[in-house]
């Protein structure tokens, strides 16, 4: 038997009990005649004592003993003289009768520590040294406890969990596929899933009703802190549901999981809001509603003023900081570094002051007081706040605009990491235009339907579709999105044509599904969670990585299996692939 107990079970209780403990060795110190190991294991750490006086050849063995040695104690559990209240096991030591080694270590390249020494490429390499430590690992079993928990809520819902295939075909969803080649058909391809968006349509084709699946997902995408090139979702679909009903079936999971999960009761309904509104408050489709300091329009107000910047722009925007009328002329510097730095792209920033000797501004020689007052009172502003102004393009501003009200909130400790604010974002737009391609993207995905008293719009003025689409944003976090999808043949191949797709290309793309649809597609709508960023949200930490087991670099490269790598010839032979790696 390798043990009685765990390292984090025993408490002054068991005082007098025989045990045998196995784990690693943590850390190990000699006093004098004492030697004591903490012996580390999933469930904690206990304390080892060896005597000396009374066991000299016994002790002599621990002092042997290195860092992350596996080793087995057999032993007393008595009282501590030196409690340590911090944890559970605090109280009791084991005074240890025989001890043997299980499994020797290296000395480890990093301290298995919370906080390490270790740096981030160095515990990619070594994830699983990085995965005993106590952050990380507790990292995944929150995420285990989030996964059981979807499954308990969903279950009980009536939705049945279905697996989809990897291997399937390649359909452009909006990010790049990664692909597979095919062995028994060389010169074909596999596409591994950027969702099973269409196989769970399918399903409601085949009439299951209610589905769901926590699944990996493949994009091929340039990464960032939130995104992995594999990530997992909370994938789901309902038939015969119109809108509300989508959102009151996900509500109701979302508010289990805080509960569950948090310890946090949401009594109220979560509030909705259509794109626009969003767009034109907080300049984002997923603003932070921890707080609001909204977005006030200014263009029409500041306009023939001969200030260049206001008279040349196409929409002029301010937002209005609370109590920052004494923003020093180095914090102000700081913020017109700031929202102009490239990923930000203002130009400059003019700011107001409402200060106790009244209104100042960085635009003093343009505008009058009266002007400055009449924007205090567009803006709200009282006395002891800071008005700050961008201008330019408008979509460009009003993006500046909502990261300039992020790191104003991110200043002012208005973003507190234990307060939620969930919020629908409803109504987007169905297409964006793409200059470069010069035509229509889907703005969600081709599947997703127009609001029904927009459809008529399709062909006259197909900007102006609204889809029946839904966002879940919790803390300025897109954590799901889903829409009402098309189940109408004939609409779904309106939708491609908008898109640009010949017939006969949306026939070799898709017609899988339009075949589908034929026989009988009952009103279907769902919705997809991003998993490791609901996981990451409720571990209080913007990135998924510490998440996930076993996460990707920035560059899509997992150091410690060192890949993407190269396949042998054998390899490239069977699957009669040539590499030829110029353009
Ligand atoms: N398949 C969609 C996505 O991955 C979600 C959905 O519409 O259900 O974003």
């Amino acid at each position: 038997m390798y043990r009685t107990h765990t390292c984090g079970e025993l408490t002054i209780g068991d005082a007098g009990k025989e045990v045998i403990l196995s784990g690693w060795l943590q850390r190990s110190r000699d006093l004098g005649g004492m030697t004591f190991i903490d012996l580390r294991d999933r469930y904690g750490i206990t304390q080892l004592v060896f005597n000396m006086d009374t066991n000299s050849e016994l002790c002599e063995k621990a002092r042997k003993l290195g860092r992350e040695y596996v080793i087995q104690a057999w032993g007393k559990v008595r009282e501590r003289s030196n409690k340590n209240p911090r944890i559970p096991t605090g109280e009791i030591e084991i005074e240890v009768e025989r001890l043997e080694v299980l499994n020797r270590s290296e000395v480890p390249p990093f301290t298995i520590e919370d906080n390490t020494d270790g740096g981030e490429e160095l515990r990619m390499k070594y994830r699983y040294l990085d995965l005993r430590r106590n952050i990380v690992k507790s990292n995944l079993i929150l995420r285990h406890k989030v996964a059981r928990e979807v499954r308990k809520y969903l279950d009980s819902e009536g939705f049945v969990e279905i697996e989809t295939p990897f291997l399937i075909k390649s359909t452009p969803e909006g990010a790049r596929d990664f692909v597979v080649p095919s062995r028994m058909q060389p010169g074909t391809f596999y596409a591994l899933p950027q969702s099973p968006q269409t196989l769970k349509q399918l399903l409601m084709v085949a009439g299951f009703d209610r589905y769901f699946q926590i699944v990996k997902c493949f994009r091929d995408e340039d990464l960032r802190a939130d995104r992995q090139p594999e990530f997992t979702q909370i994938d789901c679909e309902m038939s015969f549901v119109e809108r509300d009903d989508v959102l009151e079936t996900f509500e109701g999971l979302a508010k289990y999981l805080f509960r569950e999960i948090k310890g946090i009761k949401f009594t109220e309904t979560f509030k909705r809001m259509p794109y626009s509104e969003a767009m034109e408050r907080y300049g984002t489709d997923k603003p932070d509603l921890r707080f609001e300091m909204r977005i006030t329009e200014l263009t029409d107000l500041v306009k023939g003023r001969g200030f260049q910047a206001f008279d040349s722009a196409g929409y002029v925007g301010a937002i209005c900081a609370k109590g920052c009328s004494d923003y020093s002329r180095k914090q102000l510097d700081e913020l017109t570094e700031f929202v102009k730095k490239p990923q930000i792209g203002a130009r400059g920033l003019v700011y107001v002051k409402y200060g106790s000797d009244g209104l100042k501004s960085s635009v003093d020689k343009f505008y009058s007081g009266g002007d400055l007052e009449k924007w205090v009172k567009i803006t709200g502003a009282e006395q002891g706040d800071l008005i700050l102004i961008l201008a330019g393009e408008k979509n460009k501003t009003l993006y500046a605009l909502s990261e300039l009200r992020l790191e104003m909130a991110n200043r002012l400790g208005l973003r507190k990491k234990d307060v939620f604010v969930p919020l629908w974002v409803v109504d987007f737009p169905l297409l964006e235009w793409d200059e470069e391609e010069g035509r229509f993207f889907a703005m969600h995905h081709p599947f997703t339907s127009p609001k029904p008293e927009d459809i008529s719009l399709l062909e006259t003025d197909p900007a102006k579709v609204r889809a029946n689409a839904y966002d879940l944003v919790i803390n300025g976090t897109e954590i799901g999105g889903g829409s009402i999808r098309i189940h109408d043949t004939s609409i779904q191949k309106l939708m491609f044509k908008v898109l640009g797709f010949s017939e006969e290309e949306a026939e070799r793309q898709f017609g899988f599904l339009l075949g589908a649809f034929r026989y009988g597609a009952p009103p279907h709508g769902g919705i997809a969670f991003g998993f490791d960023r609901w996981v990451a949200l409720f571990g209080g930490q913007d990135s998924i990585r510490d998440f996930i087991a076993f996460p990707k670099n920035n560059s899509g490269r997992d150091l410690m299996l060192d890949t993407p790598s190269e396949i042998s010839e054998k390899q490239l032979k069977e699957l009669k692939l040539k590499i030829n790696l110029e353009d």
